[in-house]
């Protein structure tokens, strides 16, 4: 059986749309399956749409977050409650193609443990934003060893790999990366990403960098390398200058030289300060995960045997 996770933040007008389509072209191909609706603590009506395509169709399930946690929380809880053989994440704004999940559990059925959807192309987006991405890609690529300048949350999983992501016990987690990092036998499906039909998406500007800081710091300390490359540059730069300080000294003319000393200080006290704050939000990332609170909360679920 097939389980298809639906991770859903304020999609009332999307829950009934995404559980036909999925219905409607999963039953064509006869594919068994079960759909995991997880509510992420929505302000609108997407609990009760849940509840009443859980009635409508015995197939549907959902699970109620108590308050919102994000969708890398929404994912787990989705991958956690599902009892499928393979388990599928997309998105249920319907952006990903619900057609590619049967290619995707066709390869499955071939013996692919791990189906990652890949972005044909990035759909619309600034020039700014493209290339926001394609540097925080490159980070992230560094830390898996993996191009991930095209991935998406779009994937189907084996069941083995279903529990082996369950059982990494961190509590940040950034899902995308994490599914290529556990390895298996992988392989990817591409898949042009779908006009938004109803609703909004949730980034803002703001979000996306929080999003992408908090990303790069849980998976790979090339942050922290920047601290020690900045050491060792304004270290080079210092025996420079002390060479010089020295030589002028000696010569006998050491008075003048204060704009050096005021640049000095200025560039060298915020490189002190940004240093402390890279490694300040390491520390708090770290405190986060030795408090070690659950990923999410759930409040109800609906469905059969729930
Ligand atoms: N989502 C979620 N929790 C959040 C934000 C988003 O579960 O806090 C879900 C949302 O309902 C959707 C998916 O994540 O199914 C992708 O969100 P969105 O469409 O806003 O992102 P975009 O497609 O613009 O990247
Ligand atoms: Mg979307």
């Amino acid at each position: 059986m097939l389980s298809v996770v639906l991770p859903a933040y304020n999609e009332e007008k999307m829950i009934q749309k995404a559980a036909d389509t999925i219905d409607r072209i999963l039953a064509a191909e006869q594919i068994e399956y079960e759909i995991v609706f997880v509510n992420d603590g929505s302000k609108d009506a997407t609990w009760e749409e849940i509840e009443k395509a859980a009635n409508r169709n015995p197939k549907v399930v959902g699970v109620r977050f108590s308050r919102n946690f994000g969708k890398e929380a929404a994912m787990l809880a989705g991958l956690a409650e599902a009892s499928g053989d393979c388990c599928a994440v997309m998105d249920c704004d319907l952006q990903h193609p619900p057609e590619t999940l049967v290619e995707m559990y066709r390869l499955w059925e071939q013996g692919y443990e791990v189906i990652e959807g890949v972005k044909r192309t990035r759909g619309k987006e600034s020039a700014l934003h493209r290339l926001s991405a394609g540097l925080f890609y490159k980070m992230i690529s560094k830390a898996v060893k993996i191009d991930m300048s095209r991935a998406s949350d779009f994937k189907l999983l084996d069941r083995r790999a279903v529990d082996a992501l369950l059982s990494l016990p961190e509590r940040n987690v950034f899902f995308r990366a994490l599914s290529s990092w556990i390895g298996f036998k992988t392989t990817s499906v591409e898949f042009d990403v779908q006009e938004r039909t109803e609703g909004e998406s949730k980034w803002s500007t703001r979000s996306l960098i929080q999003y992408a800081i908090k990303n790069i710091v849980i998976f790979s300390t090339a942050a922290l390398q920047f601290v020690t490359c900045a050491g060792v540059v304004v270290f080079v730069a210092a025996v420079l200058l002390a060479i010089q300080t020295l030589v002028r000294y000696f010569a006998g003319h050491a008075v003048e030289g204060f704009t050096t000393v005021i640049l000095l200080i200025l560039s060298i006290g915020s490189l002190v300060m940004i240093s402390l704050g890279i490694i300040g939000y390491y520390i708090g990332k770290i405190y986060e995960e030795v408090k070690g609170r659950p990923r999410y909360l759930i409040a109800k679920k609906v469905g059969k045997g729930r």
